[in-house]
């Protein structure tokens, strides 16, 4: 039990969309700063992790047809500017939906998948990605 429940929180966390706040203005960056780009150096020292929700609505989007090789298996990738809830905007890929579903103003929500099947090293890489909601 204390294994497999030590492996899972560990694998929940590093699995979660970790960005930070600014102790000073409050403002939640992602991916996290060193240093809040608003406050400077009133923000050193400040600056404190923080779990988003992954919770995000469209803010724009394109379908990019023509893909590299190693991502023909998703062709064709969508790819979104994603107003997160918790302020910040990220790119991202949108999966499971055909372009013809996706649309501005649409909630999205985050999921982590397998980004590349095998590396040279054989080691199997996540990354975040957005379904809609
Ligand atoms: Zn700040």
């Amino acid at each position: 039990m204390g294994e497999v429940s030590r492996f899972w929180r560990e694998s929940v966390h590093r699995y979660r969309l970790m960005g930070n706040q600014c102790g000073n203005c409050k403002r939640i960056f992602f991916p996290p700063r060193d240093v809040c780009p608003i406050c400077h150096r009133e923000s050193i020292g400040k600056m404190k992790d923080y779990t988003l929700s992954g919770n995000g609505t469209i803010e724009s989007f394109s379908v990019v047809h023509d893909v590299p090789p190693a991502f023909t298996r998703q062709r064709p990738y969508i790819i979104a500017i994603i107003r997160l809830d918790d302020g910040p905007s990220v790119t991202g890929q949108i999966v499971d939906s055909d372009p013809g579903e996706v649309e501005m103003g649409k909630r999205v929500t985050s999921v982590f998948r397998r980004v590349a099947q095998e590396g040279e090293s054989g080691i199997i890489e996540y990354g975040y990605k957005f379904v809609l909601a």
